[in-house]
């Protein structure tokens, strides 16, 4: 089968297309099929804003397309920053304004409660879906703790303030190998590579529109 991924996020696209690599036929972006597009992400789920990107793709080129939309949420946030993690400290999208105000929160939070609870996952919700409209959907998390001091230059987004439970360091010192085994978006495609193998493309599992 070939596929669209639907993101612009040169990040996202060099990890997933490393983790798909001799799964599909052919991964194209949008800048392979000429499209240069800004996808509204007006949802209010992961897998909301994660089917109106790959839908809107594939009704645009007719081919299957490859959504996904991530992103971190911290428990004394109540989950915040969510669905809002690129554009948390406003528009347009940057990291490192994104960074400082979690970690302004957190500081203030801590200051006013005297705890400090720094619990964090990352979430991503991938859908695949097909020019009929059906999808598939597959989902991932992986845990970890929001960190004061920035360590490594890896990665993207809040990787250099999320030290990793299970590597022991934080996503931005981790390589793109050992951040792509236990990553987020690896399960979640993971998660999807086992729908796609597992249910008839045109009988998804649910439908949102
Ligand atoms: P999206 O492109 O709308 O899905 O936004 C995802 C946002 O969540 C990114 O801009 C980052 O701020 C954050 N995010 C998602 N995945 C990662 C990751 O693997 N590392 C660091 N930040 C991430």
């Amino acid at each position: 089968m070939k596929a669209v991924l639907a993101s612009n996020n040169k990040h996202k696209l060099i990890e997933i297309k490393m983790m798909l690599k001799g799964k599909f036929e052919d991964i194209y972006t949008l800048k392979d099929m000429g499209i240069d597009i800004e996808i509204e992400e007006n949802g209010t789920t992961f897998e909301e804003n994660s089917y109106i990107k790959a839908s809107t793709i594939a009704k645009l080129t007719g081919m299957p397309a490859i959504g996904d939309d991530s992103g971190i949420c911290v428990e004394a946030l109540d989950g915040e920053p969510n669905i809002y993690s690129a554009r948390y400290a406003g528009e347009p999208c940057n990291d490192d304004n994104n960074n400082k105000k979690l970690l302004d929160k957190l500081h203030a939070l801590e200051q006013k409660t005297g705890k400090k609870n720094r619990k964090a996952y990352f979430q991503s919700v991938v859908v695949l879906c097909y020019p009929d409209m059906t999808y598939l959907c597959g989902t991932g998390k992986t845990y970890g703790q929001i960190i004061d001091e920035y360590r490594g230059t890896n990665g993207f987004g809040y990787d250099p303030i999320f030290l990793s439970d299970e590597l022991d360091k934080t996503f931005g010192e981790a390589t793109m190998e050992e951040k792509n085994t236990i990553s987020h978006r690896s399960r979640a495609l993971k998660d999807l590579l086992e729908k796609i193998g597992t249910v008839a493309p045109h009988l998804p599992q649910f439908k949102l529109k």
